[in-house]
Order: C-alpha cells, then sequence, then structure tokens
C-alpha cells in the first residue's frame, strides 16, 4: 500500500527534535510520498535539506502562503519567482511540483484581502507558465477564492483545494474548476461536517493529506500532527466509503500522480 500525503510541512520547527524519527514512522506507515507546500522564504532552506535527505520522497512545492502575505509581499513573491527559474532552468536536476499554498485566509487577517488576492491572481499565473498545479489554502474565503479561481479558469487552471472543508456545493464548485479536494483530518472531528456528505462526492476527486504539523486527526486532535497519522484519515474513508482501505490507497495515490505528474 502506498499512501501519499499530499500537504504535509515535513520541514517544520515542531519536528526539530525528531525528525528523522518522524519521517520513518510515516514510511513505516505506508507514507512514500510527501508533497510539501511552501510558507514564506524564512523556510525554503529547511525545505530544500529535507529533500535532499530524501530526494525519492519528498516533493517540494513553492509560493506564498496568504496568511505570510505582509507588507512585504512583493519580495517575496520575487523569491517565488527567482526560485522557479532557478529551478526550471534546464540545467537544473530539481524541481517544483506546484505553487503552493496560495490562496486567501479571512480567518486571521481581512485587512490584507486585497494584496492577498493580488497575491494569490500573480502565483496562479506562475503556475500557468511552469504548467503547474495549485494548491489552495482558504480559510473563510470560499467567495473570494471562488472568485479568483472563476476569473482564471479553463484548462490550465487545475490543483488541489487543499484542507477541504466547506459544504457541499462548495465541493461541486471547486470540482469545476478542476480541483481535487485537500482530505485531512477535519474529516475524522466530530463536528468537521464534510464526512456527512463526502460519499455523495466521487472518489476520482479525493486525495489525502495530513497538514502536519496542524489538524491533528483524531485521536490525535489538538496535539501535533505528523504524516503517519495519514493513516487515521484514511480509516475515516473506508467508513464513510465501505470500500477496501486498499483500494482507497490506490485511488488517492494515483489521484495525486494526475495531478502533481509524478
Ligand atoms: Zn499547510
Amino acid at each position: 500500500m502506498i499512501l501519499t500525503d499530499t500537504h504535509t510541512h515535513i520541514y517544520s520547527d515542531a519536528f526539530d527534535e525528531d525528525q528523522g524519527e518522524m519521517m520513518q514512522r510515516a514510511i513505516d506507515n505506508g507514507v512514500q510520498r510527501f508533497f510539501v507546500p511552501a510558507i514564506d522564504s524564512a523556510y525554503t532552506q529547511s525545505m530544500y535539506a529535507i529533500e535532499s535527505k530524501y530526494p525519492e520522497n519528498v516533493f517540494l512545492m513553492m509560493g506564498l502562503h496568504p496568511t505570510h502575505v505582509k507588507e512585504n509581499y512583493k519580495e517575496e513573491l520575487l523569491h517565488v519567482e527567482e526560485e522557479l527559474e532557478k529551478r526550471f532552468d534546464k540545467n537544473s536536476d530539481t524541481k517544483f511540483y506546484a505553487i503552493g499554498e496560495v490562496g486567501i485566509d479571512l480567518y486571521w487577517d481581512t485587512t490584507s484581502l486585497e494584496i492577498q488576492k493580488e497575491a494569490f491572481l500573480h502565483q496562479i499565473r506562475l503556475a500557468k507558465k511552469y504548467k503547474l498545479p495549485i494548491v489552495i489554502h482558504c480559510r473563510e474565503a470560499f467567495d473570494e477564492v471562488f472568485e479568483v479561481l472563476e476569473s482564471e479558469k479553463g484548462d490550465d487552471l487545475f490543483g488541489i483545494f487543499h484542507c477541504f472543508t466547506g459544504t457541499i456545493e462548495d465541493a461541486h464548485r471547486a470540482i469545476g474548476y478542476n480541483m481535487k479536494l485537500g482530505i485531512g483530518g477535519v474529516v475524522t472531528f466530530k463536528n468537521g461536517k464534510i464526512d456527512t456528505f463526502l460519499d455523495q462526492i466521487s472518489l476520482d476527486h479525493i486525495v489525502l493529506e495530513t497538514d502536519a504539523p496542524y489538524l491533528a486527526p483524531t485521536p490525535y486532535r489538538g496535539k501535533r500532527n505528523e504524516s503517519s497519522y495519514l493513516i487515521n484519515v484514511l480509516e475515516k474513508l473506508v467508513d464513510i466509503y465501505q470500500k477496501p482501505i486498499e483500494e482507497l490507497a490506490a485511488i488517492t495515490t494515483r489521484n495525486s500522480k494526475d495531478i502533481f505528474g509524478v
């Protein structure tokens, strides 16, 4: 069984003490593919460091996280562009597999909405330039995110709606923009809501994620999350879809290959 964690911050300082053991626990649980979203330039070197330790397993994204879109966002976007240029140079033997995580977050800060939108749009255009998927972070901002996606929709716009927590209508809408739904710990929460309708969404549109070190699934809720807990998310999907665990692992890994091209 090969599991794919499509969203995990394995370079986080939450793992400073035990990064190697954390990775081994995940690999022992079948998690062999780690897709790693960026946050801002402060983390770039630690992302490269873990990639070089696990070159077969770790696939990096590049982007500016919406909660890190601050006064210096133009410099940060320039950093994103420069790193993309370096890695998509024909002499580079490494690349990025998505632009992420990008989007809009109105939970932490509503005053930066305009620059968040601008950064999101700018990064969608970078994704199109490099023919990459986008990985969307959306918190209390469905209308705003959909407005941007509507303006950019097309065959060259595709990706993952990470940590999907919307309604069934939001789910259909996201799928309409060529997005897969990233399902993580929230699906195991008692009040997580998405478990009530997920069985009406075809498995073709689902990928698994942890968002480690955040949003640990039950029974670890409130604790540090890690990629080995992807198995707890998968077990919840077994309940919801009433399908064998191996089949769910295979489908969700296949979906991740369709998106990331690897
Ligand atoms: Zn994240």
